[in-house]
């Protein structure tokens, strides 16, 4: 395959139609990592039809549970053969670090594996009582068909695979279009999909960028489900295209997400090391650039002042710098485009009253390496509330902002205080009021004393504007199946509700 030769339609892997080609940046000194096809709609149709063939005309939807299974099963080992590889691709790609790169390929294949186990455990259906020996009933669960899928720059690897497994253990066909910013972790895995067999036409992949080839996918009349990862606004765009012809419709959006901590949880020196590590984590993992971010730090007031000091004290210690050096902590910021989003953010909060605690600022050249990639330092505002943007809107750059509660229901108030509701944590020592907390929080994954793990066996997603529809979990898998209730009269005999 030569550089340029990364859309994959019907089992062959070619450039754009239109011959158009895209520079790829490695975030951590803005040079060209890689070059990739520019996809358009002509591409991007024949994408689909190769897809609607193999849906309605080829083998795969009537393939055996098992026969599917191994298939995910052997995507999953030839993920971990190449773990060191893609790990890479994701770093340099992404900006994050090596290693979050490595443990991405692993959750990655566990999420393929997941799936694998999910549909071979199933029954065949779900039989229903009719109320009449004379009636058999059952609901089964077919696949939907050919599925869209756009992804978001941040996992780019792992927001595929949410995607690709459950679509195709339930039997769909499938066309991907990763983002531009880092579509080279996708690429890497279709080219692993057709190495453990399947089938030309199930899988395939358009490089390109949201308009045309996302929005062409969310109108086209062929496609029955899209599933977008991405942000909202680009999201309420997919979902109006959808509905011009009624397909099925996932959205997995953005997120601004509280971490709450109660005073009791900073009663000890551990409990307090703990809280303070973990606020960290949250926040600044991958520059924040993740959607389930912990952004909103929600303080009790009589532990803010020390909590603030130290978070702040240890956040401006997170080794910067390209995420495949040794000892680097966090990473650059993916585009220039982020980095100039994140500026604004900042500027803004410090006009309207936020107080800056640490950060707030690219580091100075002298002090990074490579000095042309889009770092920003991690950033602690205080002073922080509900009508500023920077507590209101996703910011996705390395920025934490500080608000404080006094009793357990501010402290909710606050952390529902979102168009969002994604993510959030409660920290507390206090059994009952984490259980009562958890249960209030509108948002899709509640922690209790952690931030960011996840389960392929739980489902991911969120309430209000993060979104519609879940991944991951048995939800996850039924995002693409359609049910259908099979009636079958035993004993038929005529109804004679007319009399003639
Ligand atoms: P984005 O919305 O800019 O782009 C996401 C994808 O949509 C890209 O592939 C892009 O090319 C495509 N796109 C853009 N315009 C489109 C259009 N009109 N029609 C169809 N497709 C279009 O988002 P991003 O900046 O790549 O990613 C960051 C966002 O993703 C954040 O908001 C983050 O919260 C969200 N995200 C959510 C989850 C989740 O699980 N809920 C996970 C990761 C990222």
């Amino acid at each position: 395959m030569s550089a340029v030769e990364t859309i994959h339609v019907n089992g062959a892997w070619q450039p754009a139609a239109s011959g158009a080609q895209r520079e790829v940046l490695d975030p951590a000194d803005a040079k060209t990592l890689a070059l990739v096809a520019e996809g358009g709609v002509a591409d991007t149709d024949a994408a689909v039809a190769a897809a609607r063939r193999s849906f309605d005309e080829g083998t795969w939807p009537r393939t055996t549970v098992a026969e599917r299974a191994a298939l995910l099963r052997r995507v999953a080992d030839l993920l971990q053969r190449d773990r060191e590889a893609i790990a890479l691709t994701e770093s340099r790609d992404t900006g994050k670090t090596l290693e979050e790169g490595r443990v991405d390929v692993d959750d990655v294949t566990n999420a393929f594996r997941y799936f694998a186990d999910l549909v071979m455990n199933e029954s065949g259906g779900r039989v229903v009582d009719a109320g009449s020996p004379d009636v058999h009933s059952v609901v089964v669960y077919e696949p939907v068909g050919v599925c869209a899928m756009i992804t978001p720059w941040n996992y780019p690897l792992l927001q595929a695979s949410w995607k690709i497994a459950p679509a195709l253990a339930a039997g769909n066909t499938f066309v991907i279009k990763p983002s531009e910013v880092t579509p080279l972790s996708t690429v890497h895995l279709m080219k692993l999909l057709v190495e453990a067999g399947l089938p030309a036409g199930v899988g395939n992949v358009v490089t390109g960028s949201g308009d045309p080839v996302g929005a062409r996918l969310a109108e086209h009349p062929d496609v029955d489900l899209v599933s977008f990862t991405g942000g909202l606004a680009s999201g309420t765009k997919v979902m109006e295209a959808a509905a011009a012809s009624v397909k099925k419709v996932a959205l997995e959006l953005g997120g601004k997400n509280p971490n709450v901590v109660f005073a009791d949880a900073c009663a000890t020196e551990e409990g307090f090391d703990t809280a303070v590590d973990q606020a960290l984590n949250a926040a600044f993992i991958h520059s924040g650039q993740v959607c389930s971010a912990g952004a909103r730090l929600i303080i009790e007031d009589s532990v803010r002042d020390r909590f603030v000091a130290e978070l702040a004290r240890r956040a401006e210690r997170i080794k910067l710098g390209r995420g495949t050096e040794p000892g680097v902590e966090c990473g650059p910021l993916v585009s220039a485009a982020q980095l100039a989003k994140t500026e604004r953010y900042v500027a803004a909060a410090l006009a309207e009253g936020a107080s800056l605690r640490c950060g707030g600022s690219r580091p100075e050249p002298s002090q990074i390496r490579p000095a042309t990639g889009y770092f920003y330092s991690p950033t602690v505002l205080d002073h922080c509330h509900g009508e500023m943007s920077v507590v209101r809107e996703e910011t996705f750059g390395p920025i934490l902002t500080v608000e404080t509660f006094h009793t357990e229901d501010e402290a909710v108030a606050l952390a529902n205080d979102t168009e969002y509701g994604l993510a959030g944590a409660v920290w507390t020592t206090d059994a009952g009021r984490a259980r009562r907390v958890a249960g209030r929080l509108r948002h899709g994954t509640v922690w209790i004393n952690d931030y960011h793990p996840y389960l392929p066996q739980a489902e991911w997603g969120g309430f209000g504007k993060s979104g519609i529809g879940r991944e991951l979990g048995p939800s996850g898998l039924n995002e693409y199946r359609e049910p259908k209730h099979i009636y079958q009269n035993l004993a038929p005999r005529p109804v004679r509700w007319f009399g003639g």
